[in-house]
């Protein structure tokens, strides 16, 4: 595949990521939760997100939704478990490709290239051996929240070296930094439960790569929270505080 391509083939359902919140309202502190874990495994079975308060980092994989909290814990979440930000799909992932010693920024970089859909949704599914892997997650806050910048600076941080794991992420296109991140946001689970999160680097020692392309972005708002619907976002500076709390590439 070296250029966007959906068959045929693929139901509608597959073409299509759902997205609750936005990142935007992270920056703020809007951090209430505000679509329960059953209401979002209605929209697919993998995916990513953060609780309320963010309290830890998500990761859905197959259709069971794991929680990473703030001391690097993981467990399953039951389906009232509320989210004010979260991204899933129905899986269809198609091969892509196989990628071998390589950091980070070189690996998105290959993929990237390799897809050749830089304008539009994306989800890659990534399993094998890492040769480092860096995630955090963070505690859980109570009201009054903080802003996103200030709760990142208090991420627990967490690193392992030769992991074996999935990472699942998504890749944004530029004009939707706010609504997300542009470039790529992916977290992380091992095989054996002991590091997960949110993915602050990693280096590829062998892994697979699987591809799933999107051609529809249902953006859904929390439009029964009030202060979400009162708040004022022109004085939030919302692209750099998403860049510095969540970006994973350097976008130039
Ligand atoms: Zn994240």
């Amino acid at each position: 595949m070296t250029k966007y391509d959906v068959p045929d083939s693929e139901s509608t359902v597959e073409k299509k990521l759902y997205q609750h919140g936005t990142l935007a309202l992270l920056v703020p502190g809007l951090l209430r939760g505000t679509l329960t874990m059953q209401q979002l495994l209605q929209h697919g079975d993998t995916g990513i997100g953060t609780g309320e308060g963010l309290d830890g980092e998500l990761i859905i994989l197959d259709g069971k939704p794991y929680q990473v909290n703030g001391d690097g814990g993981v467990n399953i979440v039951s389906g009232d478990f509320t989210m004010p930000f979260a991204n899933i799909h129905r899986a269809h992932y198609r091969d892509l490709m196989d990628l071998s010693d390589l950091p980070m920024d070189e690996a998105y970089q290959r993929i990237a290239e390799k897809v050749c859909a830089e304008n539009t949704f994306y989800s890659i599914r990534m399993s094998g051996l890492f040769s480092s892997m860096t995630t955090r997650a963070v505690r859980k806050s109570e009201p009054p929240y903080h802003t996103l910048v200030e709760t990142a600076e208090e991420q627990h941080v967490f690193k392992a070296e030769n992991i074996q794991g999935t990472l699942v992420g998504y890749y944004s296109p530029e004009v939707f930094h706010g609504p997300t991140v542009s470039g790529f946001h992916s977290h992380f689970l091992a095989d054996d439960h002991t590091l997960g999160g949110h993915i602050l680097d990693f280096s590829v020692a062998k892994v697979h790569v699987k591809v799933q392309m999107f051609d529809t972005f249902e953006q859904h708002l929390p439009v029964d929270d009030d202060e979400y619907m009162q708040h004022d976002f022109s004085a939030d500076d919302v692209g750099s505080a998403i860049t510095r709390a969540e970006g994973q590439t350097k976008k130039d």
